[in-house]
């Protein structure tokens, strides 16, 4: 039986309040931990800093992880964008660009935002920032779209999982395309009830992926997945701002994932034991990199 929050209570709060999700986000959450509303932006706005060091960090190409697996994809991209050479378009190359290259800083241990979690640490960072610098937003109000994001991610953790242990990669890079596509939405000035759209229709794209990364480690295909979620986002907030919206609602989306999640075996579910992981030549690359044996 789902407990705690849902979209639809939120949502409620917000148009009965003539407030974003993102205030009522942090209204609830300033009251729930006895805290000041200020003290809550000042924290997040550090949490916004950390995420700018982190792309700025992964474009330089210089983290690698400790595999060998992962690291440069990030400058690579970044640079043919700069050349303006990407078939995609310059949006689609930044949001691209700055997805893989969090992911790479988080994989060569390096500091992120968990958002929700390390291994789709690239996508609510890429995608936020992004949207900001298109339609020039100060930092009060990327600190509020991260709210709602936030917000997004209490309610998926309550109703379903964040965790590829649980609920395969849809849970961790699903959830996160879900809460940047939310907040995207916000930030550009859509309606709370457009941007749950853009939710249920970013998550709903990414129901059923798998947790298999190659090694156990969270690099491939973690890092070029984080490219999925941010891009999947992106999209999804444009049909919502276009007025397209999703038949099934976001809380039933959310209960669906979760259901998904159960019914994965375990195989799946962050072991790596199937899938991707178990590719001939990713275990190669874990005999390579680990030293370990082909199980
Ligand atoms: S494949 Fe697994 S470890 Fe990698 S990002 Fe997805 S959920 Fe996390």
């Amino acid at each position: 039986m789902a407990k705690g929050p849902t979209v639809v209570e939120l949502l409620t709060q917000a148009q009965v309040e003539g407030l974003s999700l993102g205030q009522i986000v942090l209204k609830h959450q300033a009251a729930q931990l006895e805290v000041t509303e200020q003290d809550l932006r000042q924290k997040m706005l550090a949490n916004l800093q950390v995420m700018r060091n982190s792309v700025a960090e992964g474009l330089t190409g210089k983290r690698r992880s400790m595999s060998g697996m992962v690291g440069g994809d990030a400058k690579l991209l970044e640079q043919r964008r700069q050349g303006g050479q990407t078939l995609g378009g310059d949006v689609l190359a930044r949001v691209a660009a700055r997805a893989l290259a969090v992911a790479e800083v988080n994989a060569g241990m390096g500091k992120i935002v968990a958002a929700p979690t390390a291994g789709s640490c690239g996508v609510l960072p890429a995608v936020l920032l992004t949207v900001g610098e298109e339609i020039g937003a100060d930092d009060a109000q990327l600190v509020e779209a991260l709210f709602t994001a936030a917000g997004i991610g209490i309610v998926i953790a309550a109703q379903a999982s964040i965790s590829g242990a649980q609920g395969g990669c849809q849970a961790e890079v699903g959830s996160a395309a879900c809460m940047a596509a939310v907040a995207a939405v916000e930030l550009a000035g859509g309606t709370a009830e457009l941007a749950v759209h853009a939710g249920a229709m970013a998550l709903k794209t990414l129901l059923g992926l798998v947790c298999d990364p190659v090694a156990g480690l969270v690099e491939v295909p973690c890092v070029k997945r984080n490219v999925t979620g941010a891009v999947n986002a992106l999209i999804a907030a444009d049909m919502a701002l276009a007025g397209i919206t999703s038949n099934i609602p976001l809380d039933e989306v959310i209960i669906a994932m979760g259901n998904i999640g159960r019914a994965m075996p375990c195989s799946l579910k962050e072991t790596a034991l199937g899938g991707l992981a178990v590719t001939p030549t990713a275990l190669r690359l874990k005999e390579v990199f680990l030293g370990a044996g082909q199980d």
